[in-house]
């Protein structure tokens, strides 16, 4: 069975793990302060926390910019749900914005309409890696006087105009759950705008707790847990010198799925960018309206071949917890297209140009025998 998404770990990864274990130091330390140097490294110097998850990097940079009840906070309703749960967490209200049907994230020609005075920040998606337009954001957020939270939890190693991502802009959320680019197994960081904010987001990171120099402890504010291991932290420290290897992989493996399925078969495909992209999915949107099956017997077939698919996502605004709030079907119709025959393909840096073909043969089977 091929997987849709598989961590690239290699032996040494896994014996500095194995020499955390015996270090008798498991959490936070050592590992952590070394992997958040090497991030900032990678990331222009910028100030980087660690955190044990992206979700924690969102929350966190919503507390640290003051996003309370009453604050409105304008998102895509296509994402992973974690991307609006932070916001409802906050006690704010997510506005939904339809997104651009060729890029998939967030139309920033809608956001304008979508600005009241109550309006805070925009939450801005790299959808499987493609980079917001980073020009046309920031543009806008400075012209209306809004924060941004660039959920980049699925774009560590993707750059803007040549720039990574999380280089430069104001607060950068990343991900390392398993299945993002680089991994820690569970884990992410936050981006810092400013040096000044690092006490507070360490704080919010771990309990509110200040050491003192008397070896004693003050807390002035109600942090949570959100703090690293030093095991996920040697992980993540054997995941890093590979980035460039990994991202460059993935582009290929984009490359050869361009070069293999035809358009004609009537796929809808992604943009095709291969300079800024990391390419963390490969998503195809399935022609329902000319299919005799559904998604999930498309995706059935296609375990009965060995390729297992996976989707990403189901449109947020039409959750549960979300309709309660007043959102339904029809309000974001390309959000609701995408989201209801996306298909994500495989795609890692350990497969092989065989598992390409492979895909590419199964998939064009499949659709044409259940074409009407
Ligand atoms: C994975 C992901 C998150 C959450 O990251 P976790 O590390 O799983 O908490 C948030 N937003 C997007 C777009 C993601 O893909």
């Amino acid at each position: 069975m091929l997987p849709f998404t598989r961590p690239t770990l290699d032996a040494a990864t896994i014996e500095s793990v194995c020499d955390v274990l015996r270090s008798g130091w498991l959490t936070s330390g050592p590992k952590v302060q070394a992997f958040e140097r090497e991030l900032s490294l990678i990331l222009g110097n910028r100030p980087v926390r660690s955190l044990n998850s992206g979700t924690a990097a969102l929350e966190i940079a919503l507390d640290l910019i003051d996003i309370r009840a009453g604050d409105e906070v304008i998102t895509t309703p296509l994402s992973w749900v974690a991307t609006a749960n932070v916001i409802v967490l906050a006690g704010a209200t997510p506005v939904f914005v339809d997104v651009d049907p060729v890029t998939r994230n967030i139309d920033l020609n809608l956001i304008k309409a979508a600005i009241t005075p109550r309006t805070r920040a925009i939450i801005a998606v790299d959808l499987a890696g493609l980079p917001v337009d980073r020009d046309a954001l920031y543009a806008l957020a400075t012209a209306h006087q809004l924060r941004v939270i660039e959920d980049a939890a699925q774009s560590f190693g993707a750059n803007w105009r040549g720039k990574p991502i999380g280089s430069f802009g104001d607060l950068i959320a990343f991900s390392f759950h398993a299945n993002k680019n680089i991994t820690t197994g569970e884990g992410g960081c936050l981006v810092l705008p400013d040096m000044a904010l690092i006490p507070l987001c360490e704080k919010l990171r771990l309990q509110g707790v200040v050491r003192t120099s008397d070896g004693s402890m003050e807390v002035d504010v109600a942090g949570g847990k959100f703090n690293l291991t030093d095991i996920a932290a040697a992980i993540g420290l054997g995941q890093l010198p590979h980035l460039t290897a990994f991202t460059e992989r993935r582009r290929e493996l984009a490359r050869q799925y361009f070069a293999q399925i035809d358009p004609a078969w009537g796929f809808e495909l992604p943009l095709a960018d291969m300079t800024q992209s990391n390419w963390h999915m490969f998503q195809l949107v399935l022609p329902l309206a000319r299919m005799r099956i559904s998604r999930g017997e498309f995706i059935a077939q296609m375990r009965l071949l060995d390729i297992a698919l996976g989707v990403h996502y189901p449109p947020i605004h039409l959750f549960a917890l979300y309709r309660k709030m007043g959102f339904g079907a029809g309000q974001f119709p390309h959000a609701e297209h995408i989201g209801a025959g996306t298909i994500t393909l495989p795609l890692f840096p350990g497969m092989t140009d065989e598992d390409v073909t492979r895909v590419c043969v199964a998939l064009r089977k499949t659709l044409l025998e259940n074409l009407r």
